[in-house]
């Protein structure tokens, strides 16, 4: 069995936010190219897949929301969805192919076509809200394919976000269940302003939302004591079946949004102990879904440090 796949399309380079934003097509085009220059590009599984549909949307979104967006955005062409969030004419269709990109990577892993894999997308997902966009995020790419694993019968979903924001659609998502575990590193306070210690979830929700908010000038010291004092002792109590990875790479010290002081390597370190949490309880089931990254030089160093774990960890 080829070990890890990779959902990529070129729908995502169209997805023009304008020159200055830093949520760019150049940040695929600098990982694609990283990543053909390995030495294992050719053996990662280059998936083709569909976008997904208001079904799947409306999984995680209202309908009203879905609705507003399918019918507004082909009308208007160009806008905003918010300050930081705009849209052009091939937006939508790469926001769609996006949470398609996970909901194949889900499919082929439940399949055992293969272990791993990673969605290469843009618009990026975690801030996405059920009923708006945010943050760069139009849907909610990893809530939405974890609520799909959910109704394959997966039992227990751990989502890790390391991206230096926190992931607060996400959390909202999932804030009152006890299925989806939802664990956040990142910068704080920071935007978007949540992702305080003590949002823990609600009703029987409560303890499955573990927000590690770290200061400003982490870096990988600060990181791996987190790791191994409060994210390892968390999984090993939820014995999750499947991990999902919110990878964003703007903690690397390079980052020109983020305040954090983390080498490339720490992503090969966490992306470590992912895979062998993943061996220990998960059948090595991970999905990695891209969110932020704006160095592009370090996006794509980061990237490929973490695809390399995907693909060379002993499963
Ligand atoms: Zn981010």
């Amino acid at each position: 069995m080829n070990q890890t796949a990779i959902a990529y399309s070129n729908i995502f380079l169209e997805h023009n936010t304008g020159s200055s934003h830093p949520e760019s097509s150049e940040r695929l085009k600098f990982i694609l190219n990283k990543l053909k220059s390995t030495s294992y590009f050719k053996d990662l599984v280059l998936l083709s897949f569909e976008q997904a549909s208001p079904t799947h949307l409306e999984m995680i979104h209202t309908k009203t929301y879905v609705k507003s967006i399918l019918e507004e955005l082909p009308k208007l062409q160009y806008g905003y969805l918010d300050g930081d969030t705009p849209f052009s004419p091939k937006s939508l269709d790469a926001s769609l192919y996006a949470v398609g990109a996970g909901l194949k990577l889900a499919d082929e892993i439940l399949a055992r076509n293969v272990q791993n894999g990673i969605a290469l997308v843009r618009p990026p997902g975690h801030h996405a809200e059920q009923d708006h966009a945010m943050g760069f995020c139009i849907f909610n790419n990893i809530a939405i394919t974890a609520e799909y694993l959910i109704q394959k019968g997966i039992q227990k979903v751990f989502i890790l976000d390391w991206d230096v924001h926190h992931g607060n659609g996400t959390q909202n998502a999932f804030y009152h269940r006890k299925d989806v575990f939802f664990c956040s590193l990142h910068q704080f306070p920071f935007y978007p302003g949540t992702g305080a210690s003590h949002e823990r979830g609600i009703k029987e929700g409560l303890g499955y939302t573990l927000n590690i908010p770290l200061p400003r000038g982490s870096g990988f010291f600060e990181y791996e004591k987190a790791f191994h004092e409060i994210v390892i002792p968390a999984i090993d109590e939820f014995q999750p079946e499947f991990f999902l990875i919110s990878a964003g790479f703007d903690a690397h010290t390079k980052d020109p949004l983020g305040g954090m002081e983390l080498p490339t390597s720490a992503y090969e370190k966490f992306s470590e102990i992912i895979l062998q949490k993943a061996k220990e309880f998960a059948e090595n089931r991970v999905i990695s879904f891209l969110e932020g990254g704006y160095n592009l030089n370090a996006l794509a160093d980061s990237v490929e440090a973490h695809i390399s774990v995907l693909h060379d960890y002993p499963v």
